[in-house]
């Protein structure tokens, strides 16, 4: 069976003394795949190859970096299918899902392509007598990248564009459920010309995390991930003197204002809700009800859409959810929406015995709507990141507001409303990172900055847009003087002003 190994100074390789574990296709339940987990000393390699390569990286010009960003576009687009049949494989997503995910992805790559423009610095002439001054952001060095499984293509692409355009060299480790699209990318930056060492791939679990974590030639580290992991990541990489941001979980509130265009917000929640099985940290989870009579027609249009959705394998595109990613997944949603009925809420759709003809073992799990769900219900407080969408009752967008304030995490948000006022009173007082008006998914595009606030992101910088610049580069002030003939400073003690 195939092993996925790793991408290491230009080579695909796998150490036979590492262990392996199993690939599956979530859609079918069947192991497809192997991929190897990086011991310590496979991963010291890909660092090693990473110092080594980025002297003469950082001296490259950036309008060279540049250009292999341009020609790693094209290459991306021209691969997509490929890309995509590989997301569907491992993670199970519907095709036109992923190939959203890959454009997303592609984003960043075209964003990053104008990075000699953002490295320019600041100059200021005449700071003092002959004296000028100016600030530039030199590369940090060798930088990681650690990322989930529900974005195997998008979330490496959140950080490797911008890293290397700054000049730095990058080690990936992605998510080791589904391994095989990030590998054929690196394969690609290849092709597109990035020299060997400049990026490199280590599949693995907590023990290549850990070398990485520890080595004192890596500089920075971006995660993305769960918020236990991003919290471990942040606390013991910058206890090691390293940059880093760490994205972590979500529970994106949506409140529905008694005068919102219902349908409008309803075709917005089937697809926040339920799109890619629920499993994005930006899906909506919960919707807040200003009113009864905006809730009970909420969950009665709800309801039929729920229970009618297409599900099945993500290779037909005609279907609208794919399975979820593992089995374990499939068992800790289930269990999350029995513990929901048994503590009070109503279910109003339960997806938990779907069973999809001719994919018996594949992980589905069907739409799930519970109505009446209250603060204090695990579903209400815990990431299901399944296809579950809870309904809460509330009277006022003030009480709205504080549920969603009140809550650990702080990534998206979303209301539906017909009032300026109201969104406008909304967007500057929620503490959430990303906030959309009418728009379900308030995703960031690539120029703009990604992140979101309290246990959502663990650092300062978000991913992607200018913040990318910031976090990948370190700022340096020169301040110069060039005395021209006949201006001679005499001896001065006291502070220079
Ligand atoms: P995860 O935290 O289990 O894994 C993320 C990465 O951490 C993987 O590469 C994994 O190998 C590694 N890892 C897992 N356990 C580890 C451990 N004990 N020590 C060291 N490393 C470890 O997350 P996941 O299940 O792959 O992804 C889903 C989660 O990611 C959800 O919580 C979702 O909200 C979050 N996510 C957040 C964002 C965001 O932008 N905030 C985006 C995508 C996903």
């Amino acid at each position: 069976m195939q092993v996925v190994g790793h991408l290491i100074n230009g080579k695909q390789s796998h150490n036979q003394n590492d262990p392996t574990q199993d690939v599956f296709n979530p859609a079918t339940g069947a192991v497809t795949k192997q991929v190897s987990l990086a011991s310590k000393e496979t991963v010291e390699e890909a660092i090693a190859a990473a110092d080594a390569a980025f002297p003469e990286w950082r001296n490259t010009p950036p309008m060279k970096r540049a250009r292999v960003m341009f020609r790693f576009k094209a290459l991306l687009e021209e691969n997509a299918a490929k890309i995509c049949a590989l997301l569907t494989d491992e993670h199970g997503k519907v095709l036109d899902d992923a190939m959203g995910e890959l454009t997303r992805g592609i984003e960043v790559v075209e964003f990053a392509c104008g990075a000699p423009q953002m490295l320019k610095g600041e100059h200021s002439k005449n700071v003092g007598p002959a004296i000028d001054s100016w600030s530039e952001f030199q590369a940090l060095g060798v930088v990681a990248g650690i990322t989930p499984f529900n974005f195997p293509a998008m979330v490496p692409m959140w950080m490797f564009p911008m890293a290397l355009v700054c000049g730095n060299t990058f080690v990936l480790k992605p998510s080791e459920r589904d391994p095989s699209a990030p590998m054929f990318i690196g394969e690609l930056l290849k092709q597109a010309g990035l020299p060997d060492g400049v990026f490199n791939i280590v599949n693995g679990d907590k023990v290549a995390v850990d070398t990485i974590l520890e080595d004192k030639r890596v500089q920075a580290v971006s995660f993305v991930g769960s918020t236990p992991i991003a919290e471990y990541i942040y606390s013991k990489g910058t206890a090691n003197g390293k940059r880093v941001q760490a994205l972590g979980g979500a529970k994106n509130h949506a409140i529905i204002m008694p005068d919102a265009d219902m349908d409008n917000a309803v075709n917005a929640l089937m697809g926040a809700a339920y799109g890619s099985c629920g499993e994005r940290c930006m899906a909506i989870s919960v919707v807040v009800c200003v009113g009864d009579e905006a809730a009970d027609e909420l969950v009665a249009k709800l309801k039929p859409q729920v229970a009618s959705l297409k599900i099945g394998n993500g290779t037909d595109t005609s279907n609208e959810m794919g399975p979820v990613i593992t089995k374990m997944a499939q068992e800790r949603i289930k269990g999350l929406i029995t513990q929901g009925a048994e503590q009070g809420a109503n279910l109003v759709v339960d997806g938990r015995d779907l069973v999809v003809e001719g994919h018996e073992n594949g992980y589905f799990v069907g739409g799930t709507l519970f109505d009446n769900v209250t603060q204090d219900m695990v579903v209400y407080q815990e990431e299901i990141f399944g296809p579950v969408l809870c309904v809460v009752r509330v009277d006022t967008m003030q009480e709205a507001m504080k549920m969603i304030d009140d809550h650990e995490f702080g990534n998206g948000t979303c209301l539906f409303t017909r009032d300026g006022e109201a969104a406008r009173y909304f967007s500057d007082n929620i503490k959430v990172g990303m906030v959309g008006i009418n728009v379900p998914l308030p995703v960031p595009v690539a120029y703009h900055s990604f992140g979101g606030w309290k246990r959502s992101l663990f650092g300062d910088l978000s991913a992607h847009g200018p913040d990318a610049i910031r976090f990948y580069t370190r700022r340096k002030t020169v301040t110069q003087r060039w005395p021209s003939s006949g201006v001679r400073e005499g001896k001065q003690f006291a502070f220079p002003s």
